[in-house]
């Protein structure tokens, strides 16, 4: 038959992107826009530009291609909330950003969530809903909760209120019941809240006036999407329980595919689900952003080729860049720990990247503990990955084969979930 594509769009922290893929994963196609900076009044009018750039980037497919694309998926940044009319879709109130903290609803979100429940921070999706609902007094009775990604979607099905048990986990979705659960029912909001399913579920076609436009064919298929860190880690291919996925960023995060779910909030642990699966996941304050403190791209770069990663360091640090870490020590106190520095700064980065390692291995151990799946595999993202020694230093720490993830963007990983709606 004829060849068909898969288009993965990623609305990140800093920019858009898109991928194209063939069904073996092969990429075709792919591009980059940042967001368009608008104003309403006093302040961004993110909805507009995040609607410009997503077809400023369907625009971007090469125009052959269009016409063979077979599904399309979106993933947006976690927690970023729109508050729409649940008719027209228009944006009832300016989209509250994943980061943004609503602490006003707080106490009311405690107050009926089980304790420690991933609701109970103020940035969640639930707190975003709470104090919306206590400050607006109208439009109550047609509003519609929709995360970033769910309301670009629906810019190119037009079936408003759909949401992927990802995106909808900060809400206060139980993906284990694959219901919402009674105490939020029970509130007067709930009827904003939106239908949930799988990510990668083929949601309907896209409509009529957006294929016509921009020339997808009339089967073209869009698909729930998921958050941006899930797309990142759904990228790397790690599908078996027991793939891991390092990101080696500023931070140092970890998330493993598991057999069974596993949340503890002391350590800022949590699982999402990923089918029959879960996504364990955690992350430290350690990471890159220590070593920037500390030494410039090219110097790292210089003394990592000074380092014999397979001669164990003596050195024994806690590298951080402030006081407090979380995973996989819970102590907000705790004291970034860098002395003593040898006069040699090879050795003194050799301890660093070390010291780094022996908080990953004991991230993995402590998921291991907690009840997830055992990690057998780690590949690696972010800055960190490019570093060859240090790869070599955390095989040797973790006691694992580590390796650099073929694919690391999240629009890959938003492909692959077009890919599977397709073949559903
Ligand atoms: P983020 O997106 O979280 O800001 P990146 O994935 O872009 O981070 O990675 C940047 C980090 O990578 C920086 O904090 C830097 O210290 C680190 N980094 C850059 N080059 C190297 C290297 N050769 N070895 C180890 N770390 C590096």
């Amino acid at each position: 038959g004829i060849e068909r594509f898969y288009l993965g769009l990623d609305f990140g922290t800093s920019g858009a992107r898109y991928a194209l893929i063939d069904k073996q994963g092969q990429i075709h196609a792919e591009a980059k826009r940042e967001y368009p900076l608008y104003l309403n009044g006093e302040s961004v009018d993110w909805g507009r530009s995040w609607k410009e750039t997503l077809f400023s980037l369907l625009e971007d497919v090469p125009i052959y291609l269009r016409p063979l694309v077979a599904s399309i998926s979106i993933d947006g940044t976690s927690a970023t909330t729109m508050i729409v009319n649940s008719s027209t879709g228009e944006p009832l109130c300016r989209p509250l950003l994943y980061n943004e903290s609503c602490p006003d609803a707080l106490p009311a979100v405690k107050s009926i969530a089980p304790p420690n429940h991933t609701v109970c921070t103020g940035s969640s999706t639930l707190c975003k809903l709470v104090s919306w609902w206590n400050s607006d007094s109208e439009n109550k009775d047609s509003a519609a909760l929709l995360h970033q990604a769910d309301w670009l979607l629906w810019l190119l099905h037009g079936k408003l209120g759909i949401s992927d048990y990802n995106n909808a986990l900060k809400v206060g979705f139980d993906p284990e019941t694959d219901a919402y659960p009674p105490w939020l029912l029970a509130q007067p909001y709930s009827s904003v809240l939106p239908s949930i399913v799988a990510p990668g579920s083929a949601i309907a076609n896209v409509k009529e006036d957006v294929r016509q436009n921009l020339g997808f064919s009339e089967d073209c298929v869009v698909c729930a999407g998921t958050t941006d860190s899930i797309a990142a880690f759904l990228a790397a291919r790690a599908t078996e329980p027991g793939k891991a996925v390092t990101s080696l960023g500023s931070t140092l995060a970890i998330k493993l595919l598991s057999k069974s779910r596993v949340d503890d909030a002391r350590f800022g642990v949590y699982s999402h689900r990923l089918d029959d699966k879960w996504l364990v996941g955690g992350a430290s304050n350690t990471g890159g952003a220590v070593l920037r403190q500390l030494f410039t791209d090219v110097q790292l770069q210089k003394l990592s080729e000074q380092i014999n990663p397979s001669l164990p360091s003596s050195l024994d640090y806690y590298p951080l860049p402030a006081i407090g870490e979380r995973f996989p020590v819970a102590d907000p106190n705790m004291n970034p720990r860098l002395h003593p520095r040898p006069d040699s700064d090879s050795d003194y980065l050799h301890g660093i990247l070390e010291s780094i390692a022996r908080i990953e291995a004991k991230g993995y151990g402590l998921l291991k503990e907690l009840g997830a799946t055992e990690a057998d595999e780690v590949f690696t993202a972010g800055g960190g990955a490019k570093n060859d020694k240090w790869t070599k230093i955390r095989e040797r720490v973790l006691g694992l084969p580590v390796s650099s993830a073929a694919q690391t963007e999240a629009a890959y990983g938003a492909a692959l979930l077009a890919l599977k709606g397709a073949r559903q």
